[in-house]
């Protein structure tokens, strides 16, 4: 049923949004390979998968940080794959300090990349789907976009944000067979973590292992991080028939998080 549609995946060069992908590619779904890797890196990226999975695939570097960049990215994206059908909401970036000192740029970057690129797609893929009637917008959000953690006050302003943005878009679009809905994953094992790991390693003067076990198990029931596969086959159940009356729902994948 998903064979031949196109999907767009923000941040789709590394961690969730490249496992996701990878999901999606296998269901011979065409892709929009998006993130911060060069034309070079990443047009070579795209010629992997279209090989391996028989898939059309191009790649775009558009800074999420730049509103008339995602405009120029995702009508490229129209224009060159004819229509987008799944749009999945991925780059994100974390800064972790507290509030009284939290550098204004990072705040303003996080809003941006977190947030509101998801706004400027969103607003660029919709017509099309109106037209064909169909459409799935799927936006990775976070634990944080239900619940708090000290030191991460842009993060979690801009999850709790991109949860309200999906319900409104999933609201508005209920009777177009557009569904629009938020994943929150607890820990997953992605380069976007090993900082967090990295910075408690060295405050408790523990190897890199343990500080990872120990950041989960502070706040998951379940001591595994998740793997970025389990979020994208997540992704896929959420374009899948069986999920046509899921919308406007914020999902975890959280070990338990957000169950204490
Ligand atoms: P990652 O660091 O592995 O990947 C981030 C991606 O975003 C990369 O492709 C990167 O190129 C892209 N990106 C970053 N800044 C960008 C910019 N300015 N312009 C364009 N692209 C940019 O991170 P990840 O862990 O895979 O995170 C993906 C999403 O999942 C994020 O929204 C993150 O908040 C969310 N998430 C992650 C975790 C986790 O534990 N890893 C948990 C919950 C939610």
């Amino acid at each position: 049923m998903l064979e031949g549609k196109t999907a767009v995946v923000t941040g789709s060069t590394s961690g969730i949004g490249l496992a996701t992908a990878e999901v999606l590619a296998e269901q011979g779904i065409n892709l929009v390979m998006h993130g911060l890797m060069s034309d070079e890196e990443g047009n070579a990226l795209v010629q992997s998968f279209a090989e391996k999975y028989r898939i059309k695939a191009i790649f775009d570097g558009a800074n999420l940080m730049d509103s008339e960049a995602i405009a120029t990215f995702m009508k490229r994206a129209i224009n060159e794959m004819g229509s987008i059908d799944i749009l999945v909401n991925n780059a994100g970036i974390q800064h972790t300090e507290r509030v009284e000192t939290f550098p204004i740029a990072k705040w303003d970057a996080i809003m941006s990349i977190n947030l509101s690129s998801a706004f400027h797609t969103i607003q660029q893929a919709l017509p099309d789907m109106q037209k064909n009637g169909w459409g799935r917008i799927i936006n990775i959000a976070s634990v944080h976009g239900l619940v708090a953690s000290v030191n991460k006050s842009a993060y979690c302003a801009a999850k709790h944000g991109i949860i309200g943005l999906t319900k409104v878009v999933a609201m508005e679009n209920a009777e177009l067979g557009i569904t629009a809905n938020a994943i929150c994953p607890g820990f997953v094992d992605t380069p976007l973590i090993t900082e967090q790991i990295q910075q408690m390693a060295d405050r408790d003067g523990i190897d890199f292992a343990t500080a990872k076990r120990q950041l989960v198990i502070q706040k998951q029931s379940l001591p595994d991080m998740m793997e970025p596969r389990q979020i994208g086959e997540y992704v896929l159940f959420l374009c899948s028939s069986t999920a046509r009356m899921i919308t406007g729902a914020s999902l975890t994948m959280d070990g338990g998080w957000t169950a204490q």
